[in-house]
């Protein structure tokens, strides 16, 4: 044998961790667990549970208490009653408490990583390296977000009962990411971790106990998806945070939509490994392995869609290929393993039935002949080439160690075909030229984005969604936004005089109602006037009878307007200087014809003329304040643990509709749609059904604006018979709703997850901003 055959066929021994302590844990606390309310170890009233398995030797772990209603109710109530002192304690006493739990996670570091490998199947490599050292930075963190609670955010408070729905890929990191920033915030919370995956969130329980948490402040309650329809449909629960499926937050987004609960949903991705010629190949072949077979794959951001350059691709599958069949697959208690087993036979099953389909459909699979154990849950690592981009394996999410590969000739292709996905979750671009890498992480929609790196978290940087990959982070400062709400203020908006319609002074109205009777106000879709579909129009009133005309919007509008929108993208690449100089322009062209729109006003809703000129001159105002903004709402560089910079970017979320109140009918509508324009949005606005003329009037301000065609778009008339179409169509990537019934058109826009805002007037000017953005993390590690 010569040293090389040696060194090439030297197999790893095996390196096994020690299941003592995890074995003497469960034998004190099982075979049968309970669940953790209001600070006791309790039974499920009902007695019913389910067993939990190794899937890596289907050995019996325990079995596991099914709460049920009553016992949801319980822990739902505890955590309510614990709300008030738990909430008006200093950030400096709940700082402490996360302190210890940290302390307590890194005491328990070793257990806790080899009950996650026994329950999940996951590699202890990973468990220990990764999952366990980023929960206790999870609550290290956020003890210092506690701290600093009052100084960093004020104006905002908790939002109270938290109910949060777990997955089983990283059970105990999904728990961090959920129970850190809410008790950070003053929140209380309810957490189901998944029924595959239970046993670390009881130790963590333990935990929460050992360091003396309040009763009531954290519940564990475990069981299947019907204990969590229980938790996210409970009455009593304020917000709702949900990780899994995108078919079960479609569920959840529906059930809670006209609930009044606030929401975050972390779901699915499918998320694009985009390599150019000029990578560092080898670097970016370990970067794919990372990418696609950490976790087996059973990663909501994983890598796996492979897009390679045209020109590299044969090469760097060859390579890759011969990667895989390196790859070591067995006992995930093995120190030396590179994948472990799969959650679940159901789980695997479905990985199994996607690979025939995605054979079926015309798809080249190939697998190394490595031999996977005999017993247990394991799949290859599989590797898809010739796959159309339309078929069901490059599109739908696998979560499981399966890549497909697709290959682009320029940046172009390659972000188009990265951006053909509903989904939004990561993206990782390899290429040692930074200006490709950076053109390419700029335009990739998703909320993280990894440059020559992948799969980087921190605790310090947000994690979540674009589009259906859902809304929200987790992490950072962003994150922690998800678990609070701007303070309850009894103050209305500073316009309260304009809210029932006063005397008109008889002079300003008389002459404004004759001369603008005739006028029939069109709708303005894609920088044109136009008529309304339907050919109706409607009388707009005030009190001295009809004072003009305007379009009487249908479906059909909205289509063109969502089309138009759709189309005006541009605008978000304009840069932030030219954004406000526009702003400014319309502010400016509006001065001018102040008392035009203030007669107008005026006999619309019976202002005198001088509360007519001062809604007009704060209406400029107005303009002005969000041209301002344009260029000044800065994203981050963030503190990382890795050696590099992660930049956070405030992006605009896309076409947003909004739906404008009769109050202020200038001033309103242009306190939502200035903002949305100024962060590069294209909007549908909806003026005030009653007042609509004054956003009418501004077509041919808009027009002699320098505003692109399309980026604002109006729809008037009977809001009932058009906002539901807006609220519901694809097209529209969130709403805002001024008036009207959130409700409603939360339920109307189940179908892609929008993100729905229910304005407050009178919010802080962050706050407008922040709702009219959301946040992408690009990771730039550096180094020679
Ligand atoms: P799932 O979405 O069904 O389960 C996630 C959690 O939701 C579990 O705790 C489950 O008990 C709970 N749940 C299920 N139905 C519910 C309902 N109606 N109301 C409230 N809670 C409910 O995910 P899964 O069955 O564990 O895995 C199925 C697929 O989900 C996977 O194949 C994968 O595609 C995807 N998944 C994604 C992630 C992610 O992080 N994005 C994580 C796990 C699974
Ligand atoms: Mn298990």
């Amino acid at each position: 044998m010569t040293v090389k055959e040696i060194l090439e066929s030297l197999d790893w021994g095996p390196a096994p961790e020690s299941d003592k302590f995890a074995r003497e844990w469960l034998d004190q606390h099982g075979p049968s667990f309970g669940m953790y309310i209001n600070g006791q170890w309790v039974t499920p009233e009902s007695g019913d549970n389910f067993e939990s398995f190794n899937p890596a030797t289907g050995e019996l772990l325990g079995t596991i208490s099914q709460a049920g209603e009553s016992d949801v109710n319980s822990a739902v109530a505890a955590a309510r009653a614990a709300l008030p002192s738990w909430s008006s304690s200093p950030g400096h006493v709940r700082a402490r408490y996360l302190y210890a739990i940290a302390r307590q996670v890194q005491k328990h570091h070793r257990l806790l990583a080899v009950i996650e490998t026994l329950d999940n199947g996951k590699p202890i490599r990973e468990t220990r390296d990764a999952d366990v050292p980023l929960v206790a930075r999870h609550f290290y963190h956020h003890a210092g977000w506690a701290q600093l609670f009052d100084e960093t955010f004020p104006g905002y408070e908790p939002v109270g009962v938290c109910g949060q729905v777990i997955p089983w890929n990283f059970p105990l990191l999904m728990l961090a990411w959920k129970i850190a920033p809410a008790l950070a915030a003053g929140n209380t919370v309810v957490l189901k971790p998944a029924e595959f995956t239970s046993i670390s969130a009881l130790v963590f329980a333990e935990i929460c106990n050992s360091v003396g948490l309040p009763p009531g402040v954290v519940n564990i309650v475990t069981g299947d998806g019907k204990t969590g329809a229980l938790i996210t449909e409970h009455d009593d629960i304020d917000k709702v945070a949900f990780t899994g499926s995108t078919e079960v937050g479609r569920i959840i987004r529906k059930a809670t939509a006209g609930s009044g609960k606030a929401l975050t949903l972390e779901l699915g991705g499918k998320s694009p490994f985009i390599v150019f010629e000029d990578a560092d190949i080898d670097s970016a072949i370990e970067g794919l392995v990372n990418a696609i077979w950490f976790n087996q794959g059973q990663v909501c951001c994983a890598g796996s869609r492979l897009l390679v350059q045209e020109s590299i691709a044969e090469r760097f599958h060859e390579k890759l290929r011969s990667r895989m069949a390196k790859l070591r697959i067995g006992n995930p208690m093995n120190k030396a393993i590179d994948m472990g087993a799969i959650v679940d036979e159901s789980q695997r099953k479905t990985i199994e039935d996607m690979c025939k389909l995605g054979c079926d459909e015309g798809g080249e699979m190939w697998q190394p002949s490595t031999e996977l154990p005999e017993q247990g849950c394991f799949f290859p690592p599989t590797l898809f080439t010739n796959v159309s981009p339309s078929s069901t394996i490059v599109q739908e999410e696998v979560f499981g160690p399966v890549l497909v590969s697709l290959t682009f000739r320029n940046h172009k292709e390659a972000i188009s075909l990265a951006n053909n996905t509903r989904y939004g979750l990561a993206g990782s671009v390899w290429s040692q030229d930074i200006d490709t890498a950076l053109e390419v992480a700029r335009y990739i929609r998703a909320g993280a984005i990894w440059v020559n790196c992948t799969n980087q978290f921190d605790a310090n940087a947000g994690f979540g969604g674009y589009r259906e990959s859902g809304f929200g982070r987790e992490g950072g400062r962003e994150g922690m936004y998800a678990y609070m709400r701007p303070l309850s203020s009894e103050t209305k908006t500073g316009n309260s005089d304009v809210k029932g319609k006063q005397k008109p002074s008889t002079e300003s109205s008389t002459s404004s109602g004759a001369e603008s009777v005739d006028r029939t106000a069109k709708m303005y879709i894609g920088g044109k006037q136009k008529r309304p579909d339907g050919g109706y129009t409607m009388d707009v009133t005030g009190p001295d009878g009809t004072v003009g005309q305007v379009g009487r919007g249908n479906r059909k509008d909205i289509r063109d307007a969502v089309e138009a929108a759709s189309g005006a993208t541009k605008w978000a690449t304009t840069n932030a200087h030219t954004r406000s100089q526009i702003l400014y322009y319309i502010a400016e062209n509006l001065e001018q014809r102040s008392a035009e729109f203030a007669t107008r006003i005026s006999a619309m809703t019976g202002l005198t003329t001088e509360a007519a000129e001062s809604e007009v001159a704060d209406a400029v105002s107005e303009w002005f304040r969000w041209a301002a903004w344009a260029d000044k709402y800065d994203g981050a560089v963030h503190e990382t643990t890795m050696h590099g910079l992660v930049l956070a970017l405030n992006e605009p979320l896309g076409v947003v509709g909004v739906t404008c109140p009769d109050e202020s009918p200038l001033c309103g509508f242009t306190r939502l749609v200035a903002p949305l324009l100024a962060m590069g949005n294209s909007v549908i606005a909806v003026p005030s059904q009653s007042n609509p003329l004054a956003a009418t009037d501004l077509y041919q301000v808009l027009e002699t604006s320098d505003l692109p065609a399309g980026v604002l778009n109006i729809v008037t008339g009977i809001h009932s018979e058009f906002v539901p179409a807006l609220a519901s169509h694809d097209g529209v990537d969130s709403m805002w709703v001024g008036t009207g019934d959130v409700d409603e058109v939360q339920i109307a826009s189940v179908s892609n997850m929008k993100r729905v805002w229910k304005v407050n007037m009178d919010a802080s000017g962050d706050e407008f901003l922040r709702q009219s953005t959301h946040v992408k993390n690009i990771w730039l590690p550096h180094g020679v």
